[in-house]
């Protein structure tokens, strides 16, 4: 890695995203999609009208395989919103889940500082710039699986844990009732009669 931060081994796509004009009516993305390509290790940046729409994200892989990306970052909305889709569709076309990273330039900026389109596209300048040095720092990530037992412990015999175990059990599941005291019931076992019918509790 030079004094720069770029590292040949690290090729960086950058998709900024004008979610029609939720973000371009506010932040210049021309001049945002402009200035990553200075960035240090970003070899392909695109704008998109809708990334998240199925062109925008086979702009996406059509950019890994012809760039041979081996990180993304998408200028976009919330991780909250998207963040799942860009994970799947970067994984599609090959590249680790895990290598996708994520600048909220919409909700942190077109959306809070409408009434600034200049601070709104500086903001986003910074936020893509972060995004970058982070994707720079990613590691591929592995989901390990786990054998799990499917079957259920409740403890507490009262009619909460009764209800429980009855319903998971009805859903399919080995169910084991844990109860302290010698009886299941709880508290209801010791009422005699229940408002409003007046039926024996038990
Ligand atoms: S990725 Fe997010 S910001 Fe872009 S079009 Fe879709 S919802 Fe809008």
């Amino acid at each position: 890695m030079n004094s720069n931060g770029a590292d040949q081994n690290i090729r960086i796509g950058v998709f900024v995203c004008d979610c029609g004009m939720n973000i371009a009516g506010v932040v210049d993305t021309r001049t945002v999609a402009e200035f990553a390509e200075t960035l240090p290790n970003v070899v392909a940046v695109v704008r998109n009208r809708y990334t998240c729409a199925e062109p925008g994200q086979n702009e996406i892989k059509r950019a890994i395989r012809e760039h041979r990306l081996n990180r993304v970052v998408v200028a976009s909305c919330s991780p909250k919103i998207h963040e799942h889709t860009f994970r799947i569709c970067v994984a599609e076309a090959g590249l680790n889940r895990y290598l996708m990273e994520m600048a909220n330039i919409r909700e942190h900026c077109s959306w809070v500082h409408q009434g600034d389109k200049t601070a709104a596209t500086a903001k986003a300048m910074d936020l893509v710039r972060s995004a970058v040095f982070r994707a720079t720092l990613l590691q591929p990530q592995t989901e390990p699986v786990f054998p799990v037992t499917p079957a259920t412990l409740v403890i507490g015999g009262g009619v909460a844990g009764i209800q429980t175990a009855l319903d998971t059990a009805d859903a399919g599941h080995q169910v084991y009732l844990v109860e302290k005291s010698p009886s299941i019931g709880g508290i209801m076992a010791a009422i005699d009669k229940t408002y409003p019918t007046m039926d024996c509790s038990i």
